[in-house]
């Protein structure tokens, strides 16, 4: 039978695409259906055919899905920021499950059987919302004009009204209205992508889960706010004390009585220590502009991460301004960098590498441990942040330098001597550079810890590894996005000879 776009079609979805999608077969025409969980029967619409598959969208759920969950934001279909909140968490943490080992054997050709035996299940969260630490909303107008901000509709940049994401802080909602509110009474025009018109393009709020300090900054399309008091005042006369999420006991099932009561104690002292703007007057969709200016307070937010079984003393701490890279979920962070840490199996005598190593946040970990830790990391402000925050963690044997990883890394090696016993990569989601690969090959360390945001190029760039004398020996993804088809993963490889 022959499909044309707009037929109705009804589907059972029996597996899940990268991105979250449901496929299902028709008539062994394979048809990726958006909306759809895994173990649904629906009734779809097609959207587009290609000569041996097409697209489709969810219109009537015929029989539910046993995975299927009533998902906890009104928005989620229209935002597509959360593209699996429809499915249970645990349904969740099999499928980024499955997505690595999927990757690892079909990408990087390692056998089936290997990676079974030495993959752990992916780190959950006990509380898969209210995680996030970051959250960027676009201002604009609705179609009556009326001052707005909220997140865009999938794939397009019409913002849909919604101040309370529920990935986000409960505060965020109380401070997003307050912007508002300040626009509006001063008269401050929102931004228009259209026209290029107009001043307020984006709220950024950042919030210090450990230390309750909180960051606003509003990224602006010129160089001044009209009226910078009042919004001080606003900002400075909210009281946050009383929605914030740490109280919540279901935030924290499972947590050590000790740090329970640490965060609580902080969570209480939630304030804003920091208002800013940023100048972007670009016409472009990257929304920080370079140029910060602070209004009120310090430029900064300071938080702080536990090396989990290590005691509280031991916290590494973060001076963190608009521009800084900074994982967003703090409580699995913590796991996931603890990992790493305990992958690198430091026994104090050795000198590690970090590299992509931000502002420092690996690196520090492996400090505490190491006898010497080199980060490289190519943004020059993350390394001014890197080496702050080494001091103020009291930590003297770590150095930071700038530049790329796959140009640092040879210069040192070859031109200085320095070595490594273990280096420890955390890239973006484009993984490794091919001479990155190479002089971490040829400086030949006992072990080497892969941090990664993309399994897919984890296994290419571990199949590049694992060919030139190492073996895999732990995969264990982190969810550090609840909701979302992203997930971190930790590998150890350890080299085959020692
Ligand atoms: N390890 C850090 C940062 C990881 S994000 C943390 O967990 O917080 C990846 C980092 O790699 C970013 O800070 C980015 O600026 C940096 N980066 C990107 N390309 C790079 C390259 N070629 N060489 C070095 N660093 C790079």
């Amino acid at each position: 039978m022959e499909y044309r776009k707009n037929d109705i079609v009804t589907v059972q979805i029996d597996d899940i695409g990268n991105d979250g999608e449901g496929i299902g077969k028709i008539d062994g025409f394979t048809l990726f259906v958006k909306d759809a969980v895994i173990g649904d029967t629906v009734e779809a619409k097609i959207t587009k055919i290609k000569k041996n598959y097409g697209y489709a969208r969810t219109e009537k759920i015929i029989k539910p899905s046993s995975f299927r969950v009533e998902p906890k934001c009104a928005f989620h279909r229209q935002c597509g920021g959360c593209q699996i909140q429809a499915m249970s968490y645990e349904r969740q943490l099999l499928f980024k499950q499955e997505k690595i080992r999927n990757n690892l054997i079909h990408i990087g050709g390692f056998d089936a059987e290997a990676i079974d035996k030495m993959m752990e299940p992916v780190v959950g969260m006990e509380h898969p919302w209210r995680y996030r630490n970051k959250a960027q909303f676009p201002v604009g107008y609705d179609k009556n004009g009326n001052l707005i901000t909220g997140f865009y509709a999938g794939r397009t940049h019409d913002i849909i009204p919604n101040t309370d994401c529920i990935l986000g802080t409960a505060e965020n909602k109380q401070i997003l209205e307050a912007v508002l509110s300040y626009m509006k009474e001063n008269h401050v025009p929102a931004y228009r992508e259209q026209t290029g018109e107009g001043l307020v393009r984006h709220i950024l709020i950042r919030t210090g889960f450990a230390s309750g300090e909180i960051m606003v900054c509003l990224i602006i399309n010129g160089t001044k706010l009209p009226a910078e008091k009042e919004l001080i005042k606003k900002m400075t006369g909210l009281s946050l004390v009383e929605t914030t999420p740490m109280e919540d006991a279901d935030c924290r099932q499972g947590e050590t009585e000790e740090k329970n009561a640490y965060d609580k104690e902080n969570a209480a002292k939630k304030k804003i220590v920091s208002i800013s703007v940023s100048v972007n007057t670009e016409r472009t969709n990257v929304i920080m502009g370079k140029e910060i200016r602070v209004l009120w307070g310090r430029g900064y937010i300071e938080d702080s991460i536990r090396i989990l079984g290590a005691p509280e003393e031991s916290r590494i701490k973060f001076r963190i301004s608009p521009l800084s890279f900074y994982q967003v979920n703090p409580e699995q962070t913590e796991k996931l960098y603890s990992l790493a840490l305990a992958c690198a199996g430091l026994t104090g005598k050795e000198t590690v590498w970090d590299l992509y190593c931000g502002i420092g946040t690996i690196s520090l970990f492996l400090a505490r441990y190491a006898q010497k830790v080199y980060g490289v990391e190519i943004i020059p402000q993350a390394v001014e942040d890197a080496k702050e925050n080494a001091r103020i963690s009291g930590i003297d044997n770590a150095e930071f330098y700038v530049g790329k990883a796959e140009e640092v890394l040879p210069e040192k090696f070859a031109g200085e001597g320095i070595r490594a016993d273990v280096i420890v990569v955390d890239p973006p989601r484009k993984g490794c550079d091919d001479r990155c690969l190479e002089t971490m090959l040829a400086m030949k360390p006992e072990r080497i810890v892969y941090v990664s945001c993309d399994s897919a190029t984890l296994a290419r760039d571990l199949k590049v590894l694992c060919g030139g004398g190492y073996e895999l020996r732990k995969v264990q993804g982190v969810d550090l996005f609840g909701g979302t088809v992203h997930v971190e993963t930790v590998v150890l490889i350890q080299r085959k000879d020692t």
